[in-house]
């Protein structure tokens, strides 16, 4: 990639909008250590002026735009917004969101009239809340979401430390839910930071307060993958994604979480990250179970279990509808890791409902020495 292209991705991944301090780091991110020169903030700035018809040295195409007048460090990429006042909008949006998450985020725990009322982060009834008055504006038909609210009990393949898997609106108001997604989903493409508020079981006049990122949305899954945050500086999203995607590698892939890995994992008691773990093998493979097709009631099950410190790549993982989860861990079949065949152990395929022979038909493949491990440990 030439050093443009990685500095368009870089606003990409930034949501369109951003500060020079903030396209460096990113930059960084995506580069190689030999990518990155001593002066390669200068060769960002001098990229982004060469392509911006704002500036005087405007030779190449017009790709970018200052926001406030040159020499104010903030740009945008022109195509991506409808006009100035669009971008300008998107950018204090968020700007206003990590100003007010700097100003409260000494304490977790928040009274119920403090969210609702003092700071307006999340009001009404609604899961998904936007405040359409300050919102609906230019592109943003449905708005933009301000906060989640989860007042579920807090399960592990839901709720991290570090993920939240948000599943779509589903109540008898079918327009209003769909605006609310699609709210949701300008955050993604905007790269706008929410507040997910949790309830706290019992205490129904407390919540606490996290700020996230959207980093991916599955509409077979109906659900978003939320990451959170510790501060307004730490960017998480979608730059992991993109860094992910270069360590397509699989032959680095590792039977056993990684020390990265487990130390995201300490706060859960299953001891993995499987809010992460769902939507990765849900995004890896088919929405449908490997060994029986049915498109409804699935899960992401590890090839390695978690018990075995298994590694939450997602090529340890495959779809399986919930019966055929339950059967695979109780043994009553095994995948052949040499040629992907399902070998029957207990009962026989038409009691256990399986209609394929073998997981030839993935387009992506489950990890062979996953499979290995697995086919070796557990030889009944
Ligand atoms: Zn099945």
């Amino acid at each position: 990639m030439s050093i443009l292209d990685r500095v368009v991705s870089s606003f990409e991944s930034l949501g369109g909008v951003a500060k020079l301090k903030d396209i460096y780091d990113v930059y960084k991110d995506i580069s190689s250590k030999e990518e990155i020169s001593k002066t390669f903030d200068r060769s960002i700035q001098a990229r982004i002026e060469e392509n911006s018809k704002d500036s005087d040295a405007f030779k190449g195409k017009d790709i970018f735009r200052t926001l406030y007048g040159k020499g104010k460090g903030v740009w945008y990429l022109k195509d991506k917004f409808k006009n100035l006042d669009e971008a300008k909008f998107v950018y204090e949006f968020k700007e206003k969101n990590l100003d007010l998450w700097n100003e409260i985020s000494n304490k977790k725990i928040h009274s119920n009239d403090f969210v609702r009322n003092e700071k307006k982060i999340h009001r009404g009834e609604r899961g998904i809340y936007r405040d359409l008055s300050k919102t609906k504006k230019y592109s943003f038909i449905d708005g933009i979401c301000q906060s989640v609210l989860d007042t579920g009990r807090k399960y592990d393949d839901v709720l991290t430390e570090t993920h939240l898997t948000y599943y779509y609106p589903d109540t008898s108001h079918k327009t209003r839910d769909k605006g609310e997604i699609n709210s949701l989903k300008n955050s993604y493409k905007y790269n706008i930071p929410i507040f997910v508020v949790l309830g706290l079981g019992k205490d129904k006049t407390k919540k606490e307060l996290r700020l996230g990122y959207v980093q991916r949305f599955n509409d077979n899954q109906k659900s978003f993958l939320i990451s959170f945050v510790e501060n307004s500086i730490q960017k998480i999203l979608p730059i992991d994604d993109i860094i992910e995607s270069q360590n397509e590698d699989e032959s680095k892939d590792e039977l056993f979480a990684s020390g990265r890995e487990r130390r995201k994992r300490i706060s859960s008691s299953r001891g993995n990250n499987q809010p992460k773990f769902n939507s990765d093998v849900f995004n890896y493979y088919q929405n449908q179970c490997a060994v029986c097709n049915i498109k409804y009631f699935l899960d992401a099950a590890h090839i390695v279990p978690v018990k075995d410190k298994g590694s939450d790549n997602k090529r340890n993982g495959l779809i399986l509808c919930k019966n055929h989860h339950k059967a695979f861990d109780d043994g009553f079949f095994k995948i052949n890791p040499n040629n992907l065949k399902i070998e029957i152990i207990k009962e026989d395929k038409k009691i256990l409902n399986i209609t394929r022979d073998n997981l030839n038909h993935l387009i992506n493949k489950p990890g062979k020495m996953y499979l290995e491990w697995r086919y070796k440990k557990y030889k009944k």
